[in-house]
C-alpha cells in the first residue's frame, strides 16, 4: 500500500490543479487517474491531419483561473476566424445572411431571456447569495424561452442557440444556468458567447494541463480506476478496480459528477449527493470534427434544435479542405465515425459540402466521463450546489460541475480545484496540531 497526506482522485484540471497546489504546500500527494492520460474532459489529439480538441476548447479574459494560469505558465491564447457567412434553418426553411445579421437576429431575444442575469446573480460568483433564485430554479430553459412570446422563427433560433450553450436538451435545462453564464460576462450575452467559443489555449488544453503537473511534485498514477473509498476517524483508504490500495489523511474526489455513484464510498455520501450524482448533467450531447472538400468561406450554421447536429462552424481552413467543427444535443444520435450519417447531417445545414473524414469522442458513453461540459437541471443550483461544496469527512469533491463562477468550463474546474486543495490544505494542518497537541500531552 502506498501512503501519503493527501490523495487527488480525477487528473482533470481541477485535479490537476488541486495537486500542485497541495504538493507545492508540502503535503505529499498522489495523483490517481483512471485513464492513460491526464486532462480529463479536454483532449488534444492527432485526428484528420492536425490536432483537435475533441472536448473542452475555448478560453477567455473574463475567466479569471484558466487566464491566470496561463499566464502563470507565459502560455498565449490564439483567436479563432472571424465569421463572415451564416445559415440558420427555422420552419423547415433555410436561410442565409451575414455573420451579423444572424448575431442580430439572435441580440434581442437573447436580452429579453438574459435581461434579469444580474438581478439574480448580482455576485456571479456566489450564486446562491440571492435567495431569489429559488422562485426560478424549477423553470426550464425551454419554458423560459417559450414564455417571452416571441414570433415563431426567433423562438426556434433561440432555442437552437440555448440548445448548442447546453449541449442537450432544453426540456430540463436549467434556466438559471443561462443566467448564471450570462452574470458571470457582466451580464453581456455577446461577451458570453465570445467567452465560449473565440479564443483556444496557444499548444492546445494538452500544453496547459502538462504545465500544471510539471509544476507539481504531486505522483501521478496512471490507469488506476478507483472502485472504493473508506473513511474512519483517522485515515482513508482507497482502493483501484485492480486492487491496489492507497491511503491518505485526506482526499479529494476530483471527478464528473455523473460518475460519483460508480465509486463504493464508506460511510455513503449524503443522501443529496448521491442523489446529484443519480441526475447527473444536461450536458450529453455531441462534439464532431468534419473535414470537408474544399477552401470554404468562413461560416457559421444553426440547424433545427432537434437535429443530430444543430451547429456547424469552419474552424480551419485550408487550401484544399476545411476542417469543421459540430455540435448536436444527444451524443446517441451521432456516430463519430460515420462519413456517410456525416454526410446527411451536415447536408440538413449547409448546402454542398462534400464531407471526407470525421472525427470524434463520444463524451457520453465515456465510462469516466458520463457527460459533456456540465450544465445543470432545474433545481440542481439550489438544492444541490451548496450539499456538494460540503466536504464528508476527510473528503472533499472537486470540479468543474460544483465551481461557484463559470461552472461547467476549465475555468470552474480550476477555481474548484484551487478551493479544495485550500480547505484540505487546512484540515491538513489540523490534523498536524492535533497531533502534535497529543504529542505533547503524552510527554
Ligand atoms: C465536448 C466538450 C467541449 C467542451 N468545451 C469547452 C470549452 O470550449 N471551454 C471550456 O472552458 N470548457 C469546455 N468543456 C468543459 C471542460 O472541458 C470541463 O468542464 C473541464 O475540463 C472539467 O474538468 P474537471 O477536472 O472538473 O473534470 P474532468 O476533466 O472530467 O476530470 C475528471 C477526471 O477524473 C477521472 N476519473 C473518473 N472516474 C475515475 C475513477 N473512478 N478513478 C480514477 N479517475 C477517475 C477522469 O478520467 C478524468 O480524468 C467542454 C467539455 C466537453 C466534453
Amino acid at each position: 500500500m502506498e501512503t501519503s497526506d493527501v490523495i487527488v482522485i480525477g487528473a482533470g484540471f481541477a485535479g490537476l490543479t488541486a495537486a500542485r497546489e497541495l504538493s507545492r504546500s508540502g503535503y505529499g500527494t498522489i495523483l490517481l487517474e483512471a485513464k492513460d492520460r491526464i486532462a480529463g474532459r479536454t483532449h488534444l489529439d492527432e485526428r484528420l491531419g492536425r490536432n483537435l480538441e475533441l472536448g473542452g476548447t475555448w478560453v477567455h479574459w473574463t475567466q479569471p483561473y484558466v487566464w491566470a494560469e496561463m499566464g502563470r505558465y507565459g502560455i498565449k491564447a490564439l483567436a479563432g476566424p472571424e465569421f463572415t457567412k451564416a445559415f440558420w434553418t427555422v420552419g423547415g426553411q433555410r436561410h442565409e445572411g451575414t455573420a451579423e445579421s444572424l448575431l442580430e437576429l439572435l441580440d434581442g431575444p437573447n436580452r429579453m431571456l438574459l435581461a434579469d442575469s444580474r438581478r439574480y446573480f448580482p455576485m456571479p460568483w456566489a450564486p446562491l447569495e440571492n435567495p431569489d433564485i429559488a422562485d426560478i430554479d424549477q423553470l426550464t430553459l425551454a419554458e423560459a424561452i417559450d414564455q417571452l412570446g416571441l414570433p415563431e422563427d426567433q423562438r426556434q433560433l433561440l432555442r437552437s442557440f440555448w440548445t448548442l450553450n447546453f449541449n442537450g436538451r432544453l426540456d430540463q435545462a436549467a434556466y438559471t444556468q443561462a443566467l448564471r453564464w450570462c452574470a458571470v460576462a457582466s451580464g453581456d450575452w455577446q461577451l458570453m458567447f465570445e467567452a465560449c467559443a473565440s479564443f483556444k489555449i496557444d499548444g492546445g488544453t494538452r500544453r496547459l494541463a502538462q504545465a500544471i503537473l510539471d509544476d507539481s511534485t504531486a505522483q501521478l498514477r496512471l490507469n488506476q480506476v478507483v472502485a472504493s473509498i473508506v473513511q474512519d476517524g483517522e485515515r482513508v483508504l482507497v482502493t483501484t478496480k485492480a486492487g491496489k490500495q492507497y491511503s491518505a489523511r485526506q482526499l479529494v474526489l476530483a471527478i464528473p459528477l455523473s460518475t460519483l455513484n460508480d465509486i463504493d464510498v464508506q460511510p455513503a455520501f449524503s443522501p443529496g449527493k448521491r442523489e446529484a450524482a443519480a441526475r447527473g448533467q444536461a450536458g450529453r450531447g455531441a462534439k464532431l470534427w468534419v473535414k470537408v472538400e474544399g477552401h470554404q468561406e468562413r461560416f457559421v450554421a444553426f440547424g433545427p434544435e432537434a437535429a443530430a447536429l444543430n451547429f456547424v462552424q469552419a474552424e480551419y481552413i485550408d487550401q484544399e479542405t476545411t476542417t469543421l467543427v459540430c455540435f448536436g444535443p444527444d451524443a446517441g444520435a451521432v456516430d463519430t465515425a460515420d462519413v456517410r450519417a456525416a454526410q446527411q447531417h451536415i447536408d440538413a445545414l449547409v448546402p454542398g459540402l462534400k464531407v471526407l473524414e470525421v472525427a470524434g469522442h463520444n463524451w457520453v458513453a465515456d465510462e469516466y466521463a458520463r457527460s459533456t461540459w456540465p450544465m445543470h437541471y432545474t433545481g440542481f443550483l439550489t438544492r444541490y450546489l451548496a450539499e456538494l461544496q460540503q466536504p464528508e469527512g476527510r473528503i472533499r469533491l472537486a470540479g468543474s460541475d460544483i465551481a461557484n463562477g463559470w461552472g461547467g468550463f476549465i475555468d470552474g474546474a480550476i477555481e474548484s480545484g484551487l478551493d479544495a486543495a485550500r480547505q484540505t490544505a487546512s484540515a491538513l494542518g489540523n490534523d498536524a496540531g492535533l497531533h502534535l497537541k497529543a504529542r505533547v500531552a503524552a510527554v
